[in-house]
């Protein structure tokens, strides 16, 4: 952080601090007739508000550099304490052109930012939590829509939030003889052991169901192609159920109605 009341002078000046941010896009908000207010996640400072004066003007130097979903460098005038902060420059490091070839592509992207926008905290860095959703949003970009990115970002997010699926040892008594087939329990957290599976009224996953939430619990893209449309739902929902258990809040992720509807 560079402390610039210095250079701003004067006795009258607030303290003002110009600090060099490298962020996601998450959302934008229009504010008044020329604005927009960001919701961002920085590498350096996670989520952030930031409000991006007159960048709705297209003869505005922030406009073009203030788009959804892209990466940006941002130089922002903080005022400590103050929730909503001033950007003052802005340069697009990846405009994702990709994303706006790709309909389903983009609609994964926005569960992607939701999924961080809605369920991360605000005002604390997470440079894991950065990494986790850049890799997300460039792999969807690079490479057009495939399941299997969502799913292994939905995975990652899970572990670097503290909600890791236990997939390696039972989470109702730690047991790492898992039940073949697998049982999940979502109100546990992860896969059963034999004991506890037999206990349970949970019915046990097709193989490939359980393996696509292994994999990607583990961070990797699951293998498996052609997923049918009924697995991927199925794939889907278990990971979204898991997670809003854990985040103790059930926000709608309106970009998730998104996706089921474009690539229907
Ligand atoms: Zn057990």
């Amino acid at each position: 952080m560079c402390w610039a009341d210095g250079i701003w002078g004067g006795p009258r000046a607030d303290p003002l601090a110009l600090q060099t941010l490298r962020a996601v896009i998450l959302r934008r908000i229009a504010f008044g007739d020329t604005s927009w207010i960001l919701h961002v996640h920085a590498q350096e400072e996670g989520r952030l508000s930031l409000l991006a004066r007159g960048a709705r003007r297209p003869q505005s130097p922030l406009a073009g550099s203030v788009d959804p979903l892209t990466l940006a460098e941002f130089v922002v005038s903080a005022k400590p304490g103050r929730d909503l902060q001033t950007l003052t420059q802005a340069v697009c490091l990846d405009p994702r052109s990709g994303l706006h070839k790709d309909l389903a592509a983009m609609a994964a992207a926005m569960v992607c930012a939701e999924t961080v926008l809605r369920l991360s905290g605000e005002g604390q860095a997470h440079p894991g939590l950065f990494a986790v959703l850049e890799s997300a949003l460039s792999s969807l970009d690079r490479d057009g829509f495939r399941p299997a990115i969502l799913w292994a970002f939905l995975g990652r997010f899970s572990d670097e939030m503290g909600w890791a699926m236990a997939v390696d040892h039972c989470p109702a008594c730690g047991s790492e003889e898992i039940r073949h087939p697998r049982v999940l329990s979502l109100a546990h957290g992860g896969f059963l052991c034999g004991p506890c599976g037999s206990r349970s009224h949970q019915g046990a996953l097709a193989d490939r169901i359980a393996r696509a939430l292994e994999d990607s619990a583990h961070g990797l893209e699951p293998a498996g192609d052609p997923w049918t449309r009924p697995e991927i739902d199925r794939i889907e929902d278990l990971w979204f159920e898991h997670i809003l258990r854990h985040s103790h809040m059930r926000p709608r992720l309106e970009s998730r109605q998104f996706l089921a509807e474009v690539r229907a």
